[in-house]
């Protein structure tokens, strides 16, 4: 299993805490396609959007997704990366992906702990738990289609880890 492993999820879904602590248990490198778009671009999500819009923060998204692809990678991309079908394609033909599911209500609690400037800009203005509702319903589908394994992320992330490691090693009999 030398593939790059792409997490994929909602914002809040826990791609970057469960991404990395996997990279480690693997002895894999960690990327987050958004840490490594502001370094490369010196610029935050926000400036970006703010610059550019959503759409030039997806097409940067896209370019980002296929530098940092790599073997004996873990990948944590944007809650928004499955919005394009080539990134759908990309990540299902290039590694293995695994959608990190999580209900509204949970990942509510967990955005409204974290910094107000850890925060991305509002999608669409309305009130955060709205937002997180409309746009879970909305990707649902996506996330499915794009990921070879569902993975409970409510559960603690020790245990999430375990279930990975479970489906790594099924992966490499198969
Ligand atoms: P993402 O990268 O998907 O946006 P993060 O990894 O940044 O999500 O996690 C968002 C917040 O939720 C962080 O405060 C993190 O510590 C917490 N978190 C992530 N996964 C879990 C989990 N399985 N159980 C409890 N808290 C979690
Ligand atoms: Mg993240």
């Amino acid at each position: 299993m030398t593939q790059t492993i792409f997490m994929v999820g909602a914002r809040g879904a826990g791609k970057t805490t469960i991404g990395k602590a996997l990279a480690q248990a693997l002895g894999y490198r960690f990327i987050d396609t958004d840490s490594f778009m502001q370094q490369s671009l010196q610029m935050t999500v926000a400036d970006v959007v703010a610059r550019e819009g959503w759409d030039g923060f997806r097409l940067r998204e896209s370019m980002a997704l296929q530098t940092v692809t790599a073997p004996k990678t873990v990948v944590a991309t944007g809650g928004g990366a499955v919005l394009a079908r080539e990134n759908r394609t990309f990540m299902r033909n290039h590694g293995l992906v695994l959608y990190l599911r999580a209900s509204a209500n949970v990942l509510v609690e967990r955005l409204t702990e974290e910094p107000e400037d850890a925060q991305r800009p509002s999608l669409t203005g309305k009130p955060i738990v709205d937002e997180i509702r409309d746009v879970l319903a909305s990707r649902e589908a996506l996330y499915q289609e794009a990921a070879h394994h569902v993975l409970d992320a409510t559960l603690p992330p020790k245990h999430v880890i375990e279930l990975i490691l479970q489906v790594l090693a099924n992966e490499t009999v198969k």
